[in-house]
């Protein structure tokens, strides 16, 4: 992916994309020091901007780091990043980290540094699979327990076992894993949240030790604003025969159905449908205003 046009914004200059580089010995690189963010913009104007900076912020604190601009400072760096690349539909990705200064456990001497790079990126399941409804498979590692990992930081580190789940699901010819948390129950997929519907009411895990997604905060705003019912509950993986519908948020993925989770099958429905529909109404609209 480096080898590309385009500008990346690093460490206070927009550089050229091929050399956006940094050194072997960064302190990220050994021993997972990094924190990022992923945003969408449409139309130009980037989605949910402010929550994304200020998470950014907040992930870099639970791995002790401050980054070194205000939330402010960061929105501004992103939409300068989207318009240095005349992006309009396009991914956007922060990414704060520990440099070279120092390697070992303890990092207190290395600097923090800040990256930006956006670029054009479509669906992150294709188009066409998406509206079918993709397929999960279970995976094997959990979500850890907030005891055992700042679980709340979206932390590099911490995609280290969504990679290796990611990569199981491909191989074994799935869209995605489901992952479980550490004590067995249903928590998210590699890359998003998930939503299981039964008798017209919305469910999905509390969020205790895994991401409360922006996507998912959304989604379940518009849901209540048609009126739907959303529990936030344990939901154990028994109960995944029991939906009829199932879909997973994020950023990213954005509303995407899901057809199959192992041997449970589901069918994207009106619920999925209505909220997928809302949901790409809910994003677009920051565009339509500003072009009034
Ligand atoms: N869980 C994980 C593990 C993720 O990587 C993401 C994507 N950032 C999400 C959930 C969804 O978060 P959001 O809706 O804020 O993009």
């Amino acid at each position: 992916f480096h080898d590309r046009d385009g500008l990346i914004w690093l460490d206070g200059k927009m550089v050229p994309w091929r050399e956006g580089n940094i050194h072997v010995l960064t302190h990220a690189l050994h021993y997972g020091s990094a924190v990022f963010e992923g945003l969408r913009a449409y139309g130009g104007e980037i989605f949910k901007l402010s929550e994304h900076s200020q998470r950014l912020i907040e992930s870099a604190k639970m791995l002790d780091f401050d980054v070194p601009y205000t939330a402010a400072e960061i929105d501004k760096i992103c939409r300068d990043v989207v318009e240095a690349n005349k992006l309009s539909d396009c991914y956007i990705r922060p990414l704060a980290w520990r440099g070279s200064e120092q390697i070992g456990v303890s990092a207190q001497a290395t600097k923090i540094h800040l990256a930006v790079a956006a670029w054009q990126w479509g669906s992150y399941f294709p188009m066409e699979q998406r509206l079918k409804g993709i397929r999960l498979t279970m995976a094997k590692y959990r979500r850890p327990d907030p005891a055992t990992a700042p679980s709340k930081s979206k932390a590099a580190g911490l995609y280290m076992i969504c990679t290796v789940e990611k990569h199981r699901a491909e191989n074994a010819g799935y869209a995605d894993a489901l992952m479980l948390d550490w004590r067995g129950r249903v928590a998210e997929c590699t890359g998003a949240n998930i939503f299981l519907i039964k008798d017209g009411v919305i469910h999905t895990p509390d969020p205790d030790c895994f991401l409360d997604g922006i996507t998912r905060r959304t989604v379940i705003d518009l849901a209540k604003k048609r009126g739907y019912q959303v529990i936030e509950r344990a939901i154990m993986p028994e109960e995944l025969k029991d939906f009829s519908e199932v879909f997973v948020t994020g950023t990213a993925a954005e509303v995407t159905p899901v057809s199959e989770i192992g041997e449970h099958k589901y069918k994207p429905g009106q619920i999925t449908e209505n909220l997928l529909n809302d949901y790409m109404a809910a994003v677009q609209q920051p565009a339509r205003k500003a072009a009034e």
